[in-house]
């Protein structure tokens, strides 16, 4: 089976592809030629993973048929934090928290560095740490959509631990480990993690 993610962030890709069974082999955005911006306006996560999915699947659904053919399906993403004591905060806006705050546009490392500092600043008074990560995946086959979710239950940290991952990663302890996801193996982190959980919600249903 030959699915499309509608991502080309190298960190996802390569966890999606690690998490996915033997079998379903998972093309990038690049690999099929789209290199259009899509423009992530919707207010939840599961508008914005939808908005991404349907741009994908437009995209393929007008592909010569031979290349249409041979591809099963579209998926994407969206992945929130959601901090218990900022109410589920930055939830939709997690990837760009900082910039929200300093109108700044940064490139992607400086902006997973921004966005860490601007998580310790918020919660350098606050005792309760607890946090989720939460990944919304939008599935369409044959124009037919379907959302799943997979959600990790953590504690944030009061100072960056680790060096692997990334984004939030070096902040966030999952629940049952006293290490962040920047300092566990990648293999656990893709056994529990949110993405890993709405990747399994997705092969079940590709299962169905
Ligand atoms: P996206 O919707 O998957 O692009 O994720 C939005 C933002 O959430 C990213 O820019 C990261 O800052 C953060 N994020 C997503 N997944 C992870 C993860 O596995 N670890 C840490 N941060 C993540």
């Amino acid at each position: 089976m030959k699915l499309v993610f509608a991502s080309n962030n190298a960190h996802k890709l390569q966890e999606v592809r690690a998490i996915m069974p033997a079998g379903i082999e998972v093309l990038s955005l690049r690999e099929v030629g789209f290199d259009q911006e899509i423009d992530e306006t919707g207010l939840t996560l599961e508008e914005n993973s939808a908005i991404k999915a349907r741009a994908v699947w437009d995209f393929v659904s007008h592909q010569p048929s031979a290349v249409r053919h041979q591809i099963d399906g579209v998926f994407a993403d969206d992945t929130g934090l959601e901090i218990d004591a900022l109410h589920g905060e930055p939830g939709v806006f997690t990837a760009r928290w900082a910039e929200r705050e300093t109108g700044v546009h940064l490139p992607e490392m400086a902006t997973y560095a921004a966005n860490r500092q601007k998580a310790l600043r918020e919660l350098a008074h606050q005792s309760n740490r607890g946090a989720q990560f939460r990944t919304v995946v939008t599935l369409i086959r044959g124009g037919k959509e379907e959302q799943v979710d997979g959600v990790v239950r953590g504690r944030m940290t009061t100072e960056e631990r680790g060096e692997g991952g990334f984004g939030y990663d070096p902040l966030f302890m999952p629940e049952g480990y006293e290490k962040t996801f920047a300092e566990l193996p990648s293999e656990i982190k893709n056994s529990i993690s949110h993405r890993a959980r709405a990747m399994q919600a997705l092969v079940k249903m590709l299962n169905e």
